[in-house]
């Protein structure tokens, strides 16, 4: 889509490009197409003198620094909704896993240890009529809380603004405040967007407050949870569970963390489907084709950008 109205440059290695090589590589561009492993501050926008979009493929725009683009009069874009059922999908799998112990099984039938059905083996912890305790219900959030009917959870949420009674009665929610969610819930699942509020929302002194025999599912962002702090409650058993599919430093995961038998951890796939990543590559193509041509951006991140292109 793009190289036909553009010319494009598509950067030829399989691999993120460090900070000077996108500098150099992207120093005359209209427009750039980034992933969330592109970071996206203010030195890299000072060498991008002709930038005036950013399209970020993923709903997610935490690798930018949206202030330095707004000043510069640079658009931002997203790829939100495309992506919801397909990161609640995987939120489910996460937390099924987690409960039902299903890498350890697999791991146990692969390595030939299988030898009898036993009554005390791999056992988990039911998940139906447990409840669900979600934080941040937006798009993801929201669709996590409509699979829990299927598994007849309760579900209580934590939100910065809460919803109408319409809304609640819609999704079948119950608010609370965030201290008693966090004692409340059997489940936790973060749905937040990563920011100055919500980087170590959940640390130690949440973690302590999580009832014994809890799961912490993470398909948010990594830095929303001190990682060293799960490591720590996870090694005492503290929570039943935790099962991750993004770290605080990732790739690099907190040292300890992969020798946790109850810790379940994904590399980030979230929204890896063919179907969604081909419906999030045709949404950023979208936007920064808008962009460039100085349409409306079906999605803006920086209002303030709107009518300015
Ligand atoms: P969204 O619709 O914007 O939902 C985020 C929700 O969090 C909003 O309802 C927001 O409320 C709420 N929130 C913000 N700050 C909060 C706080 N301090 N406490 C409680 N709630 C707070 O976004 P989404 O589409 O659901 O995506 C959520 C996040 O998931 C993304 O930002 C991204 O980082 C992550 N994600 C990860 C993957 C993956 O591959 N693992 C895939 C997709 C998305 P307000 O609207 O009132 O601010």
């Amino acid at each position: 889509m793009i190289a036909s109205e553009c010319q494009l440059t598509v950067n030829p290695h399989d691999r993120v490009l460090s900070k000077s090589e996108l500098a150099e590589a992207a120093s005359d561009v209209d427009g750039l197409l980034c992933q969330l492993t592109d970071i996206i501050d203010a030195e890299l926008l000072d060498k991008m003198p002709r930038l005036r979009i950013v399209a970020n493929c993923a709903v997610g725009y935490d690798n930018i620094d949206i202030a330095a683009c707004t000043k510069r009069n640079i658009a931002v874009s997203n790829t939100p909704d495309v992506l919801t059922d397909t990161t609640a999908d995987l939120t489910w799998a996460l937390l099924l896993a987690a409960a039902r112990r299903l890498v350890e099984a697999d791991r146990y039938v692969r390595e030939g240890k299988f030898k009898s059905w036993s009554p005390m083996l791999l056992l988990g912890h039911d998940i139906y009529q447990k409840v669900l305790g979600i934080i941040g219900l937006g798009r993801i959030g929201s669709a996590v809380a409509r699979r829990a009917a299927a598994f007849n959870m309760p579900v209580i949420y934590y939100a910065k603004k809460r919803k109408s009674a319409e809304e609640e009665n819609r999704l079948n929610v119950e608010y609370r405040p965030f201290d008693c969610l966090l004692k409340e819930a059997d489940f936790i699942s973060l749905h937040v967007p990563l920011n100055e509020h919500t980087r170590h929302l959940i640390s130690k002194k949440e973690l302590e407050l999580m009832k014994p025999g809890a799961y912490l599912i993470n398909t948010s962002r990594g830095p929303v949870v001190d990682e060293k702090a799960l490591v720590r409650a996870l090694r005492n058993n503290d929570l039943a569970g935790a099962a991750l599919d993004v770290y605080e430093y990732e790739p690099q995961i907190a040292p300890g963390l992969t020798d946790m038998v109850n810790a379940t951890l994904t590399p980030h796939i979230g929204s890896a489907t063919v179907e969604t990543r081909t419906r999030m590559a045709v949404m950023a193509a979208k936007n920064i084709l808008a962009g460039l041509k100085g349409e409306k951006v079906p999605n803006l991140v920086n209002w303030e950008m709107e009518n300015k292109l």
